[in-house]
């Protein structure tokens, strides 16, 4: 909750006053001004099969385009804003508020990458999609291994790549049985890093696993 706190804190403080892809001046406090969040094109919700029987269902705001591309390759001090702002349009732009969930679980990092990074931008999501909704966000997932960029592998390669990556944490184990679940993440390529969290949260017996990201590649 203190996290939480402070990240509204921050984004009061600190949110530039213009749009976050045109620069147009703002008057009030919002992510893009009207004609570019108007621009956004949403895209149909996926199902994703995890195994024979088991499928979650994947929304995204748009497809991997401006203007919210802008907001997943800003850099610096500015993405941890700009992961704030993906979670509002996700609230706003998709169908999560009438979803069932008891639990926002982020798809995590390497240590190591989060050590060099400092953050998880599915993380600080997950916190903001978890206030707006009044639900809690856990960090249920660690990543065993450290894996190699999505972007430059092919797709049997990415498949690969991410096999056995990610373990439930054994204090949430018990408590996910019988849970709604959303899975958060900022952009989802070929969907085998979802398809490799959602196989390991599957083994807890969650009444549902469902995923929000910003971007889906298509
Ligand atoms: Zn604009």
């Amino acid at each position: 909750m203190i996290a939480s706190n402070f990240l509204n804190l921050i984004t009061k403080f600190f949110a530039p006053p213009y749009c976050a892809y045109c620069k147009t001046f703002l008057s009030n406090e919002t992510i893009f001004c009207e004609a570019c969040f108007s621009a956004i094109k949403p895209i149909v919700s996926m199902k994703l099969a995890i195994t024979k029987s088991q499928t979650i269902s994947v929304f995204a705001v748009s497809g991997y385009q401006d203007p919210l591309k802008r907001l997943i390759l800003a850099k610096g001090w500015s993405k941890q804003l700009a992961s704030t702002h993906m979670a509002d349009v996700i609230w706003q732009k998709t169908l999560l508020p009438h979803l069932s969930c008891d639990f926002f679980i982020p798809i995590p990092l390497h240590w190591t990458r989060f050590a060099w990074r400092g953050y998880n931008q599915a993380e600080l999501m997950a916190a903001r999609l978890a206030v707006l909704s009044g639900k809690r966000m856990i960090n249920a997932l660690s990543r065993k291994k450290m894996t190699q960029s999505q972007f430059r592998l092919g797709s049997n390669d990415r498949v690969l790549n991410l096999e056995n990556v990610f373990s439930c944490n054994e204090g949430y184990k018990n408590c996910l049985r019988g849970k709604h679940i959303i899975l958060v993440d900022d952009l989802m390529t070929t969907g085998a890093t979802l398809k490799s969290a959602a196989k390991v949260l599957f083994e807890c017996q969650p009444a549902s696993i469902s995923a929000v990201v910003t971007c889906r590649v298509i």
